[in-house]
């Protein structure tokens, strides 16, 4: 079977990763989710195992000293790390595999892990807020932290593969499904 690809993706909070990240699944049912490993707690309609394995900042500790984490970062005062194993499994499977990870877990893995790295951003940083606002998972003070972050990451976008403004939500859903089909169509 042939191995599955890894997509790194980053955006700022409130861009629409997640919203675009799930219309891939959607259509291409040999994409998941890298399901990352956190010490914040979850959201309303989070599950345990599905969006994130929720665990302490002790658990979070002993696995990196046991080196279980391919990537980790601490985002807004919490860690989040990916499980080498889970996505190295899910690859062999032939399942390609996509990582949401910020732009200090990127930066670790660019130029030693073989991916597809891909930036998305928001049109305005405007916009960004206002999603944020509609949103309604954050609260004044933690949505300001994420703007100002916002600007920073926005910064690496040039050292991504690929970059994706996420304006119009259909024009940034046919650049990420296109770059799947090119990626699985390239000579490795
Ligand atoms: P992220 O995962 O990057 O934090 P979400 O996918 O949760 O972002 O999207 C943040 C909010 O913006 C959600 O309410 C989502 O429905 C909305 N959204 C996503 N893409 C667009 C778009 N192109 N135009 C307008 N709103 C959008
Ligand atoms: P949220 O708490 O909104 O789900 O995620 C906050 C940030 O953490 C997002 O930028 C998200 O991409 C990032 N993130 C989620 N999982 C991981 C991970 O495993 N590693 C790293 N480095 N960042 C992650």
């Amino acid at each position: 079977m042939k191995r599955g690809l890894v997509f790194v993706i980053s955006a700022p909070a409130g861009t629409g990763k997640t919203t675009l990240v799930k219309m891939l699944k959607d259509e291409f049912h040999n994409v998941v989710d890298s399901i990352s490993f956190t010490t914040r707690s979850p959201r309303p309609n989070e599950v345990e195992g599905r969006d994130y394995n929720f665990i302490t900042k002790d658990e979070f500790k002993k696995k990196i000293k046991e080196g279980e984490f391919l990537e980790y970062a601490e985002v807004f005062d919490q860690y989040y790390g990916t499980s080498r194993k889970y996505v190295e499994s899910q690859q062999e499977k032939g399942k390609h595999v996509v990582m949401v990870i910020d732009t200090q877990g990127a930066m670790q893995l660019m130029g030693k892990f073989d991916a597809i790295y891909i930036f998305i951003s928001p049109p305005t940083l405007e916009e960004l807020m206002a999603r944020l606002y509609r949103r309604k998972s954050e609260d004044e003070e933690a949505i300001r932290t994420r703007l100002s972050w916002a600007e920073k990451e926005m910064a690496l976008a040039p050292k991504y593969n690929y970059h994706i403004v996420n304006d119009n939500l259909k024009v940034a859903y046919d650049a990420l499904r296109s770059i799947l089909i090119a990626e699985e169509h390239r000579n490795r």
